[in-house]
């Protein structure tokens, strides 16, 4: 794959789980990134340090993107400090396993706020700031896909931005951006339940019989973001061990 040197990234929720991972894979290939988070400060820190200790460059900036004001502060630091954004992961989400019946007004709404609005208001900040020949990737669930009890309002979140990278991938086509989803399964995070029955029932879903590391989604995300990545555009990458 083509060097992402000269490029800027930034990588929302990437101070753990597969933001992080995602962050680490394109400073690898040579991206200066941008490691954002909301409430882990050290963590965010350690993912710098890690990737400058390797000998890449990366800057920690804090944003809640559940606010469109801290989304497009963000974005303006960015610019100011590298003066050019190149690659754009919406990656920060949350999932909060509860039933219908069983799901207040407040879980509604901050699953909303961050797994909905964040991603919009990301993808419009992006829209704005992003080179021509950039790349968008959103990071949705194979959930969107499946159906299980528990996940009707995460999955309507997070089922939301796949369509609004469809359409931002033809609004921004004509100036060779590419726009994409990458969908995981199970992936062993801090967000998977410590259930062990559930993860279990993960293992046994993928046809791979193991649950999904950040790093095997970080590698889908390389692609998608390296110049070899550049005729696909507007699809969703299942990134699921086979789970559907
Ligand atoms: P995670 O381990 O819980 O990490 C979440 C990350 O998001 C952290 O870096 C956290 O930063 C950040 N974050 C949370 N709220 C934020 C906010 N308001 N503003 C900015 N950053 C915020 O989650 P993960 O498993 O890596 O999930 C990453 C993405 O993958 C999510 O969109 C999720 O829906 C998707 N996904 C995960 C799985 C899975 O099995 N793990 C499966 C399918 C899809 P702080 O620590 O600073 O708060």
């Amino acid at each position: 794959m083509s060097s992402l040197k000269d490029k800027v990234a930034i990588v929302t929720g990437a101070s753990r789980g597969i933001g992080r991972s995602i962050a680490e894979r394109l400073a690898q290939e040579g991206a200066a990134v941008v490691v954002n988070y909301c409430k882990s400060a050290d963590k965010a820190q350690e993912v710098v340090r890690g990737i400058e200790e390797k000998g890449g460059h990366a800057l920690a900036i804090q944003a809640d993107v559940s606010k469109v004001s801290d989304i497009r502060r963000l974005f303006q630091q960015i610019m100011g400090h590298y003066e050019r954004i190149d690659i754009v992961v919406a990656n920060a989400g949350m999932f909060n396993p509860k039933s219908v019946v069983d799901t207040t007004e407040e879980e509604f709404d901050a699953m909303v706020a961050l797994n909905t609005k964040s991603v919009f208001f990301t993808l419009q900040e992006a829209g704005r700031h992003i080179t021509d020949g950039g790349r968008i990737i959103y990071i949705s669930t194979s959930a969107t896909a499946s159906s299980y009890p528990g996940s009707a309002v995460y999955k309507g979140t997070k089922a939301a931005g796949e369509h609004f990278i469809t359409t931002l991938a033809h609004e921004l086509g004509p100036r060779q951006v590419t726009v994409n989803t990458v969908s995981p399964g199970f992936t062993e995070t801090d967000m998977l339940p410590k259930d062990e029955a559930l993860r279990e029932t993960g293992r046994q879903m993928s046809p791979l019989r193991r649950l999904g590391q950040p790093i095997d989604i970080a590698h889908v995300v390389a692609f998608l973001a390296s110049e070899e990545g550049g005729w696909i555009t507007g699809d969703n990458i299942q990134a699921s061990g086979g789970i559907t």
